[in-house]
């Protein structure tokens, strides 16, 4: 270790808190899009269901009007029952009025299952209601939580903000920019531990992704002040 590793492992520390900070603001942000979905997809079942319960109630509108209809029909007969003298006649239009009885009341059976299918709509859609109302209350709670965490995280993040930009201060810019590429590829993970993976034997892994490191590295790392980096993943490498 030297001083430019020393300085690139002070930024890296540094790097890792804003990048937690990140996290637990997108993980916040991510709840609230979810819940947006879910608080859409509550809004539409709703305005399907408001469709469907208007035509129901349009069709039993449609319905009334046709059984008034259908029984004033019936009420016209039984007045021409009683102007007829005829026996014949008499029986023929009797037997309208019992066919017609008969349809009416099949008609009205039909408007009280109509009746009762709308009754079970009204319960869905007072469901749907109450689900979306919900999902929009639990909406706002996450976004409630989203902006206060952004505001209880700004005054940190300008501090971390600050403080890197003092550590980043003494390294030349090129590596500056190599620690930032790697930073924002790994999560803020921009650097990796050499660890020894055989006790007995000189081999060495890159904590970062497992990969071996060759023995060279290791020791250029242990007596000089190099920029290394890992071969597979491209983290700056250190030695403890
Ligand atoms: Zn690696």
């Amino acid at each position: 270790m030297g001083v430019t590793l020393d300085a690139i492992r002070a930024l890296q520390e540094i790097e890792l808190q804003i990048f937690d900070i990140r996290r637990q603001l997108a993980r916040k942000e991510k709840f609230v899009t979810l819940q947006s979905a879910k608080a859409a997809s509550a809004r539409a079942a709703l305005e399907a269901e408001q469709r469907e319960h208007k035509r129901a109630q349009v069709e039993m509108g449609d319905f009334d009007l046709t059984l008034k209809s259908r029984s004033a029909g019936i009420d016209k007969i039984r007045q021409q029952l009683l102007s007829i003298r005829n026996n014949k006649e008499y029986a023929a239009v009797l037997s309208q009025l019992n066919t017609e009885k008969a349809e009416v009341a099949r008609i009205e059976s039909k408007g009280l299952e109509m009746m009762t299918a709308l009754d079970a709509r009204k319960a869905t859609l007072d469901a749907h209601e109450k689900t979306l109302r919900e999902e929009e209350q639990r909406l706002t709670e996450l976004k409630n939580q989203f902006a206060a965490a952004q505001q209880s995280f700004a005054q940190k993040l300008a501090e971390l903000d600050a403080r890197r930009k003092q550590a980043a201060a003494p390294i030349a810019p090129e590596i500056q920019t190599m620690f930032n590429r790697v930073a924002e590829r790994y999560d803020g993970e921009a650097m990796a531990r050499i660890v020894r993976s055989n006790p007995r034997r000189d081999e060495f892994t890159c904590e970062g992704c497992n990969m071996s490191v060759t023995a060279d590295r290791y020791n250029a790392l242990k007596t000089r002040d190099e920029i290394h980096t890992c071969s597979n993943c491209g983290r700056i490498l250190y030695v403890e």
